[in-house]
């Protein structure tokens, strides 16, 4: 069994005035041995003093988004080095906002996730389909695209976490049924096994999709998944926590 990932993604939430919600997960973050890791990807003005409160707590830091390059004429953008330098240890890359946003294909999440490797930092690649993906019962083969485009050209698997985040989860109040989960995450790691030989059965793939801390008792523990990207929920100290102790409760 994997260690389990409790990741937040913040996404364009939080002021300052919003420190102290980071500060009390950070309090709450224990290193114990087999404890699942905590994660909160936070926005990139907030980098700075969110990777200072979390400093010598076992919560790390992380960003929402790189670019391919490593510098260079990119007005707006954030490089992976950047996000290294100010403490970040995870990036997400291609997540749906960004796919459907900023129009960022597989091939420029390959190019991001090599890009924060190369930078030490750990990807985590977001992957899922849509809901007329699904009723047309394509989900598997959409499953199996985005996963050969995204990890195009990334040599390990060592540092590599995927979320497997279906678009019509997101944000929207609706959670992938236990069967639906279970079935794309079980294909998703005979990809990882066939993609990267024994290495992929130690990639993390996380669910993400309106999980809270509701249902969090009934998704955690479903076979491969090993932990959560989570949205709305991080957002309050107490439901992100609570998440957390489910994830905790599963690991001993
Ligand atoms: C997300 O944006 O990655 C996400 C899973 O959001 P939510 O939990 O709000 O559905």
């Amino acid at each position: 069994m994997n260690r389990k990932l409790i990741a937040g993604n913040w996404k364009m939430n939080g002021l300052r005035a919003d420190l102290p919600t980071i500060r009390e997960v950070a309090v709450a973050a224990t290193g114990q041995p087999g404890a699942p890791e905590l994660l909160l990807c936070v926005p990139a003005t907030l980098l700075s003093e969110a990777c200072s409160i979390a400093s010598g707590s076992a919560l790390a830091v992380g960003g929402q988004t790189c670019h391919v390059s490593e510098k260079g004429a990119f007005t707006g953008d954030i490089s992976a080095p950047m996000l290294r330098e100010l403490g970040a240890t995870h990036v997400i890359v291609g997540h749906s906002e960004r796919r459907t946003g900023h129009g960022e294909s597989d091939e420029i999440v390959a190019g991001q996730a090599r890009t924060a490797q190369k930078a030490g930092l750990i990807p985590i690649i977001c992957i899922g389909e849509t809901l007329e993906e699904r009723s047309a019962g394509r989900t598997l083969n959409i499953i199996k695209g985005q996963l050969s485009g995204s990890l195009a050209g990334l040599e390990s698997a060592a540092n590599l976490v995927i979320a497997y985040e279906p678009l019509w989860a997101i944000g929207t109040g609706k959670v992938a049924t236990p069967a639906q989960i279970e079935e794309v995450h079980g294909f998703i790691r005979s990809f990882l096994k066939g993609r990267f030989g024994d290495a992929g059965k130690g990639v993390r793939i996380l669910y993400g999709g309106s999980l809270n801390p509701g249902n969090a008792p009934e998704i955690l523990p479903i076979p491969n998944v090993d932990g959560g990207l989570i949205g709305g929920a991080s957002l309050k100290a107490a439901d992100f926590l609570a998440i957390y102790a489910t994830a905790r409760a599963l690991s001993v």
